[in-house]
C-alpha cells in the first residue's frame, strides 16, 4: 500500500465510503483496507466516535456538530437568515403545494401553508358550513 493510497484511504472514509468501495477504487483487497482502517482509527467506530465537523452554508465557518443531534447547517441564526434570504427563490419553489379545491374541483397552489383546503375562501365556507357566502 502506497503512501497515496493511504491518504486517499483516510480521505474516503471520512467522506463515509465503505471498504469495499475504497477497495475497489484503489485497487486494493477489501481485507487489508479494512485492517489499515482499523490499525488508524478510521473504523466505523473510531470515525463515529469523533464528533464530525461541518462548514456553514453561509460564512464557511466550521460548526461542531453535537452527537445524535440534527446535523445544523448553519453556525448562527444570523447565518440561517441570511442564507434563507439570500435563497428566497429556492425557499418558494420548495413551499408551494398543488391542491384540487375539494368544493369546485379547482386546481390552485398554495404557498408556505400546507393546510389550506380549498381554492378560496367562498369554497371554504361551503366546505365547513354547507352554505354559500355571500359577498
Ligand atoms: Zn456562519
Ligand atoms: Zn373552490
Amino acid at each position: 500500500m502506497t503512501n497515496e493510497q493511504k491518504l486517499q484511504i483516510a480521505a474516503y472514509r471520512k467522506a463515509g465510503i465503505g471498504y469495499k468501495q475504497i477497495a475497489k477504487e484503489l485497487d486494493l483487497s477489501a481485507n487489508s483496507v479494512k485492517s489499515y482502517c482499523r490499525r488508524n482509527g478510521l473504523n466505523n467506530e473510531a470515525l463515529e466516535q469523533s464528533l464530525p465537523e461541518s462548514a456553514c452554508e453561509n460564512c464557511g465557518k466550521s460548526i461542531e456538530q453535537k452527537k445524535g443531534k440534527k446535523k445544523k447547517r448553519f453556525c448562527s441564526d444570523k447565518c440561517r437568515n441570511q442564507w434563507w434570504n439570500s435563497h428566497l427563490d429556492q425557499v418558494k419553489r420548495k413551499a408551494v403545494y398543488e391542491y384540487i379545491c375539494p368544493i369546485c374541483g379547482k386546481p390552485f397552489s398554495v404557498y408556505g401553508n400546507a393546510k389550506r383546503k380549498y381554492c378560496s375562501h367562498v369554497c371554504y365556507v361551503r366546505g365547513r358550513f354547507g352554505a354559500v357566502a355571500k359577498n
